[in-house]
């Protein structure tokens, strides 16, 4: 279950408060459109349970952070990416870019990207 003080934008959007272009969602994961994309797929996989990032999940999130990733691959799968691929991102820490404090995974495709990421 979600916990009470999540404050973020998505414990908002998981509670309905605000709205989202739901994706795919089941029992633990929601998947939605991010609301600024930056690539042509842009979607959001986030746990329903709130975990702040990489550092905060435990041994007992260990399904649960695998549900993130395959709930990613049918949201790549629905969007036409199985030829072209898809990246996978998940920014861990505001010192790295992560905004929104609610773990998410960033599903990212439709277009080339850099590697090593700027
Ligand atoms: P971060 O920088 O934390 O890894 O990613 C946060 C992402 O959430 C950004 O890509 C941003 O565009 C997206 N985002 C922020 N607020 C909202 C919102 O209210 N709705 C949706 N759908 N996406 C949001």
């Amino acid at each position: 279950m979600m916990s009470e003080e999540n404050d973020t934008i998505f414990g908002k959007i998981l509670r309905g408060e605000i709205p989202s272009d739901k994706v795919y969602e089941d029992d633990d994961v929601l998947a939605f459109e991010d609301a600024n994309p930056a690539a042509p797929v842009h979607v959001l996989v986030i746990p329903k349970k709130h975990i702040v990032n990489a550092f905060d999940a435990t041994e007992e999130d260990a399904e649960l952070l695998g549900k993130l990733i395959l709930a990613a691959k049918k949201v790549a799968k629905e969007k036409g990416l199985e030829d072209d691929g898809f990246r996978l991102v998940v920014n861990n820490g505001a010192g790295v870019g992560q905004t929104v404090f609610h773990l998410h995974v960033h599903v990212l495709g439709g277009r080339s990207f850099a590697w090593p990421p700027g």
